[in-house]
């Protein structure tokens, strides 16, 4: 199945306690789109600035991204600054500028419009449901947002979750968007809204799948070196639904294997700057890392 997304595509400006990247590739629908397209053909939606260059859309379109959703307008990128500190797990934003996404107004191709696989990337929440409209019947809709929105456009992003199956969010996000501290109280807060799944990113802490009937938990990889945090989220994702959408089992056991898939995509991402780790990766090392996540959390039951 062919995975539809819409998100940011950006130039970061990103500070770790190992280094610094200025004016990078970046972008919510970047990373996803990357990572998805391991697994499934991906469809991008989005918006570029006329400076945005032509090496960084070569590299989408090698990685077989249909680009055919991505306008080029008038205007500078979206751009996004960021800083990390030891404590990897929250980004502290510095600066946002939406840029072009301000006067964005997606328009799908027509061959979109049947994509069975809809991911709505970080992003303006009235954006993301503009994209839903136009989808014609789409299987499965997973959706993720940030605090940026959660405070500022509550209201939309709410009209956009009622439309959500999968909702993937982090720990803080779920804390926020619902009002409530305890997570597993929150979670259950948060599928009231509308998704029917819902996917907690808790950074080196792995992932929490909640459904009204169950909880299930990843670990994330322990991994010695981590060098930029930024994009894991967005990564994991990509991973995440271009497993759904490669098997067509969205099973509860289906979205279970998914997480796993994501957590290793993301356990990439993170080991260098921007995409630049995803774009040495090669299916063996996927593979390779997904069966060490087998074996991290395997254990026997009581006799
Ligand atoms: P994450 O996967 O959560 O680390 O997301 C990081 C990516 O999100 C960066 O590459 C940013 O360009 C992008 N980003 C940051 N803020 C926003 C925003 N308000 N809307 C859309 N994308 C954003």
């Amino acid at each position: 199945m062919e995975i539809l997304v819409v998100g940011s595509v950006a130039f970061d400006s990103v500070e770790t306690p190992f280094g610094q990247g200025d004016e990078v590739l970046g972008g919510s629908a970047t990373y996803f789109s990357t990572a998805a397209s391991f697994f499934a053909g991906v469809r991008l939606v989005a918006v570029v600035g006329e400076d945005f260059p032509r090496e960084h859309r070569d590299f989408l379109a090698a990685r077989n991204i249909d680009l055919a959703g991505l306008q080029v307008a008038p205007g500078r990128t979206f751009r996004w600054k960021g800083r990390y500190g030891f404590d990897l797990n929250e980004a502290q934003t510095l600066e946002t500028h939406l840029n072009v996404f301000e006067g964005f107004q997606p328009q799908l191709p027509e061959n979109f419009r049947d994509s069975e696989v809809v991911f709505l990337a970080n992003i303006d929440p009235e954006l993301q449901l503009e994209v839903v409209r136009q989808v014609r019947r789409p299987r499965l809709i997973a959706c993720d947002t940030m605090n940026f929105w959660i405070g500022g456009k509550r209201e939309a992003l709410v009209r956009t979750l009622r439309e959500v199956d999968i909702l993937v969010i982090n720990e803080g996000e779920t804390r926020q968007l619902a009002g409530e501290a305890n997570l597993v109280k929150a979670a259950r807060s948060v599928l009231a809204l509308g998704p029917k799944t819902l996917v907690v990113k808790r950074g080196e802490y792995g992932v929490l799948v909640f459904t009204a009937h169950s909880i299930f938990s990843a670990p994330a990889y322990p991994l010695e070196e981590v060098f930029d945090p930024t994009g894991a989220g967005d990564t994991f994702a990509g991973g995440f639904i271009g497993h759904l959408a490669a098997t067509g089992d969205f099973s509860e056991a289906g979205v279970r294997k998914a997480t796993v898939f994501g957590s290793v995509m993301a356990s990439f991402t993170v080991e260098d700057f921007s995409l630049n780790r995803l774009r040495r990766v090669t299916w063996a090392e996927i593979e390779e890392r997904f069966r060490k996540f087998q074996a991290l959390t395997s254990f026997e039951g009581l006799d």
